[in-house]
This record gives structure tokens, C-alpha cells and sequence, in this order.
């Protein structure tokens, strides 16, 4: 039994606290772990810019249904789908995402949740767990599934690092550098190939 593990953002849709930064204007709603390390004090941070911007729920969603997922992402992710058990493992949130899993035909997508007051206004926070897709995928070897994963950023490499195949999509040179015990590929079309190889299955691509 074979299961796929897809990151979201960088994978199948556009980063989307920078797409929604520069659909608002709002310049530093582009920060990232990358520029304050510590994620805590960075999602206060945006919380505190939406506030201040008076950004409800609402307001966001409808900027963010203006994306649109990545180019050959949709096909890419009704191919797999044909071929594997698909779960989507990501570290945004499920009221953020959603305009963009519509686009996707809704996958089955694990991640985080966003609490609201009556107004709509984004008052906190609720991540599902510790080092959520690492863990995922080792309670799904536990229910006996194998796992092949694709990921493109820092925060997937303890899931490529924990799956039974890891593989790196989209990943920048400092990624691919850093872990190079991951085989690294650019395209869909190579991305395919990747899962059909990886795969214990005679899977036609
Ligand atoms: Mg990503």
C-alpha cells in the first residue's frame, strides 16, 4: 500500500502570505521564517498587520480566491490522483487554503486552523501539532501505508527525511545544497516520472 505526501505552497499554489502581501500592498506581510526565525512572534506579527489593516476573514479569503494554483499543478495533482492515494500535508491554515483547494478539486489536506471572533476577525491561532508532516507520515507507516513525498522548502524535509521515497519539487539551490541526499526535480512532467520509479506498483505514467 502506497501513499503520496505533497507539500502545498511552492508545490501545487503560490506562496500565499507573498501572493496575498502583493495582492494588498502590505509589504511586510512577505516576511518568512527566513527572516524572523522564531514562527510564534511571525504569525503574531501578521496577525497583528491584519488588524491593523482591518483584514477580516472574509476580506483575506476574497483576496485569495484571485490566485490561481500553480501552472499544470491541477493536472499534474488529477494524475497522481489516478494513480495513488493523495494527502496533502501543509503548514497553512484550512480557511486560508480553502478558495485554492476548490481550484484543486478539494484533495484531502492536513494542516492548521485559524480561530476567529464573530466578526471575522483573526484572533489566534491553532497549530494541529509538533512537526506535523514528519509525524504524519509516520503514523501513516504505522497504519502499514509506504510513502513516497514531495516537498520544496526547509519545513518538509523531516517528512522527505521520515517518507520511504523523499523528493524535492521546485526546491531553491540552498535547499538542493543542503540536502542532497534528496533527488531534486524541477517539473511536473519530471515529477511523474520520479513517483512512477519510486513506486512498488507497475504504474503506467
Ligand atoms: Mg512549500
Amino acid at each position: 500500500m502506497e501513499l503520496a505526501c505533497l507539500d502545498l505552497e511552492g508545490v501545487l499554489v503560490p506562496e500565499i502570505w507573498i501572493a496575498f502581501s502583493e495582492r494588498t500592498g502590505i509589504e511586510e506581510l512577505r516576511a518568512t521564517t527566513r527572516d524572523i526565525p522564531d514562527y510564534n512572534e511571525l504569525m503574531n506579527q501578521r496577525l497583528e498587520l491584519l488588524n491593523r489593516h482591518g483584514l477580516t476573514l472574509p476580506d483575506i479569503q476574497q483576496v485569495i480566491a484571485t490566485l490561481e494554483p500553480l501552472k499544470g499543478a491541477p493536472d499534474f495533482l488529477d494524475w497522481l490522483r489516478e494513480r495513488f492515494q493523495v494527502i496533502i500535508l501543509s503548514d497553512t491554515f484550512y480557511e486560508f487554503s480553502l478558495p485554492l483547494m476548490k481550484k484543486l478539486k478539494w484533495p484531502t489536506l492536513f494542516c492548521h486552523r485559524l480561530i476567529t471572533d464573530s466578526e471575522g476577525k483573526i484572533v489566534d491561532y491553532k497549530l494541529r501539532q509538533k512537526d506535523p508532516k514528519r509525524a504524519s507520515v509516520k503514523a501513516f507507516h504505522a497504519l502499514n501505508y509506504r510513502i513516497i513525498a514531495a516537498g520544496d522548502s526547509y519545513n518538509d524535509t523531516t517528512m522527505l527525511d521520515e517518507a520511504d521515497v523523499g523528493i524535492l519539487f521546485h526546491a531553491p539551490d540552498n535547499v538542493i545544497k543542503e540536502f542532497p541526499q534528496f533527488r531534486s526535480v524541477q517539473t511536473f512532467e519530471k515529477l511523474k516520472e520520479v513517483f512512477v520509479s519510486s513506486s512498488e506498483r507497475d504504474i503506467v505514467l
